[in-house]
């Protein structure tokens, strides 16, 4: 992609932000109470809708075992039928163990020693582990740990695609590179802006947006936030109008950017 092109591709990014907020106000992902609970929604939201996401981490809770404690003490047969809403639960319920077990042995169970690393050497680990792909690994570093990474879903891919911005298949980091340096700079725009933090705070449940919740409104940089809202924004779009087949190109936000003879 050549210098001109980016700039050209960024802009429009900035745009899609710029009408989605307006659009919709504060998303507020991710709906969790604790970081532990981000990073095993991450896992579990692998292949499958959030609804069944919910349900498996109501039983993890009723259980008492939504914890680093109750996951590295449960049984895996039990940790197994507790996600079992999820799909692909004996899979995943492995890779919850082996996420504890890593973070055992290399940070003593504790997810401020975890996060205190350097974004790159952290995303390095966690792509390593059996399980994580970057979108997962993106999401816990950004929902979890306030790292500054944009997390690419196939919403993201799906939009761009069909907006010819990028093709569908362009590689996950050409993808983050784009949304990141395209929207750093919104970030400084929103460090100046003091209306930014209250219309978070008034906002409504629109697109894909949750109730604030500690997670989506603990402290953290203006950049983290842009990117945060950025992917929230993004799932609005996917999950009601930019649908694998049939979109609803008539009533989606982004229906005036989308380029003519495309999708509808
Ligand atoms: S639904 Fe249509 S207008 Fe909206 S993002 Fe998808 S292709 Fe674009």
């Amino acid at each position: 992609m050549t210098r001109a092109g980016k700039e050209s591709k960024g802009k429009e990014v900035r745009r899609y932000y710029a009408a989605l907020y307006h659009a919709w106000g504060a998303q507020h992902w991710w709906p969790a109470e604790t970081r532990f609970e981000v990073i095993v929604g991450a896992y579990l939201t692998q292949n499958t809708a959030w609804t069944n996401v919910e349900r498996a981490l109501a039983q993890l809770r009723v259980a008492e075992l939504l914890s680093i404690d109750g996951i590295r003490r449960v049984p895996l047969n039990k940790l197994e039928r507790l996600i079992r809403s999820s799909g692909y639960f004996r899979q995943k319920a492995r890779r919850v163990k082996t996420f504890v077990a890593f973070l055992d042995k290399k940070y003593a169970g504790s997810l401020d020693q975890l996060f205190s690393e350097p974004t790159d050497k952290l995303r390095e680990q966690l792509l390593g582990l059996n399980g994580i792909g970057p979108e997962t690994a993106d999401s816990i570093l950004l929902y979890a740990g306030n790292h500054p990474v944009f997390v690419v879903d196939a919403y993201t891919r799906r939009i761009l695609d069909r907006h010819k911005i990028l093709l569908a298949k362009t590689n996950y980091e050409d993808i983050r590179e784009l949304f990141q340096s395209a929207l750093a700079p919104l970030a400084h725009e929103q460090e100046q802006s003091t209306a930014t933090l209250a219309s978070q705070l008034e906002s409504g449940i629109h697109g894909a947006a949750h109730s604030p919740s500690a997670m989506s409104t603990a402290a953290r940089t203006a950049l983290v936030q842009v990117y945060n809202e950025m992917h929230g924004l993004i799932v609005g779009v996917g999950k009601h109008f930019c649908k694998k087949t049939a979109p609803i190109c008539a009533e989606c936000p982004l229906q005036p950017f989308l380029p003519p003879g495309k999708a509808d």
